[in-house]
């Protein structure tokens, strides 16, 4: 029996997790947190039966009491909560399935109680990366990546030599508005981001997939999760998304994974690795797909990626202003207060105010994501809003 916890249960990677542990019976669930979905997280413990449970604020988690009257589950609010459902005892794996920043401080909590972490919550690697890895391989801890880029990568990276590595290809779909010019873009409505070409997501990272900023936030996860450099990772737009990432090697030689866009596949094989297990669902019909096609990305249009090299190279505090600030932005976005061409501004907004630190803790990193909202609440709003 394996047991797991998850943050962020009731989002798109957490529902999937749960589907693998329905399929297999040697997955047993400790631990499962949501922010605000009371009705989901009380049928998920209803089914999976873990032992503690968090929801994001103390009211919900007192109607979840009421609701949950007949079970043994204990219910703990808020950051508290998160970190308790990190640090279980029991638990042997924490897949990390929450959205944002939110994710650093149990992620760290439970790579200190020696958890195996299945690493969905690439905002925490991005921001925290010189944190989180030094003090994983300290633990003797895996980061097993759950990204399907990064699971790509690790899966091409099997049985191989580290030092033959040559470079990281990162494959992009493009998002939903590859093709499209600047003026096309500044005309883009919630909903015509909101759909994705090919994956079906969270709502945060379909955004960020139709910016790009999703896969310069990738590049900062890759450099973190495979101790390569920046100059080794390549971005290629890849619109079928079939093939998910890939390593060329010193001899040339290139490695690839493939497969149908499905995350359950990364999600099982962070949960199992390095065994592999049998998965429902569809698999790659060639002769039906015919073509798969590569392109260069557009960073003059898609600013956000661009920007996102630029943190990248910068480092230190950058990443996490770049990070939160797209993380506001997209807010805003959703909420419909500013146009999609202004999610970019905003971040470019904010690292040009921002006096970088150069090997930020986490209270630094912590510190400087409020300031960076503070800004963007006072300084940028009547820049920002419509
Ligand atoms: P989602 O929005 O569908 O789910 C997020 C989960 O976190 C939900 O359970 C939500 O209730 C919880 N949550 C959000 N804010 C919270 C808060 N303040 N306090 C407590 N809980 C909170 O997101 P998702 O698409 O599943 O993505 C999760 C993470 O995985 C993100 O970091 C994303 O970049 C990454 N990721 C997702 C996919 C995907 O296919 N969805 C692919 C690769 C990486
Ligand atoms: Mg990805």
């Amino acid at each position: 029996m394996k047991k797991i916890a998850i943050l962020g249960s009731t989002g798109s990677i957490g529902t999937q997790t749960l589907e693998i542990v329905r399929d297999n019976p040697d997955l047993q669930v400790v631990g499962l947190t949501a922010g605000t979905n009371i009705d989901l997280l009380e049928k998920q413990v209803r089914e999976f039966r873990p032992r503690l449970v968090s929801l994001q604020n103390e009211a919900a988690c007192r109607e979840l009491k009421i609701r949950l009257a007949d079970m043994e589950v204990q219910i703990v609010p808020g950051m508290e909560g998160l970190l308790a459902v990190a640090e279980m005892e029991d638990s042997e794996i924490l897949v990390t399935a929450i959205v944002g920043m939110i994710g650093i401080q149990p992620t760290i909590a439970a790579i200190k109680k020696r958890k195996d972490i299945a690493l969905a919550n690439k905002e925490t690697l991005v921001t925290a990366g010189h944190i989180i890895m030094p003090l994983a391989a300290k633990m003797g801890v895996s980061i097993l990546p759950v990204d399907s880029e990064h699971s790509a990568i690790f899966q091409s990276l099997q049985g191989e030599n580290k030092e033959s590595v040559s470079k990281l290809l990162i494959t992009a779909s493009g998002g939903p508005f590859r093709g499209r010019t600047r003026q096309e873009l500044s005309q883009v409505q919630l909903e015509d981001a909101l759909k994705h070409p090919n994956w079906s997501m969270g709502h945060k990272i379909t955004i960020d997939s139709a910016t790009l900023v999703n896969k310069g936030l990738e590049v900062m996860e890759a450099k973190w999760l495979f101790g390569v450099d920046l100059n080794q990772i390549q971005v290629v737009v890849h619109p079928q998304s079939i093939i998910h990432s890939m390593v060329e090697y010193v001899d040339g030689g290139i490695i690839a994974q493939l497969g149908t866009p499905d995350m359950k596949l990364p999600i099982q094989y962070a949960l199992f690795y390095p065994d592999r297990r049998p998965m429902a669902g569809k698999k790659v019909d060639f002769y039906a797909l015919g073509n798969i096609t590569f392109e260069k990305p557009d960073m003059e249009t898609f600013v956000g990626l661009k920007l996102a090299m630029r943190a990248a190279v910068d480092g230190g505090s950058m990443p996490t202003v770049f990070n939160a600030a797209n993380e506001k932005a997209v807010s805003l976005f959703l909420d419909r207060k500013v146009q999609f061409l202004q999610i970019p501004e905003i971040i470019e907004m904010c690292m040009d105010a921002h006096h970088r630190i150069e090997n930020p803790n986490v209270e630094d990193i912590l510190r400087t994501e409020q300031e960076t909202y503070e800004l963007i609440n006072t300084k940028f709003m009547e820049k920002i809003y419509y």
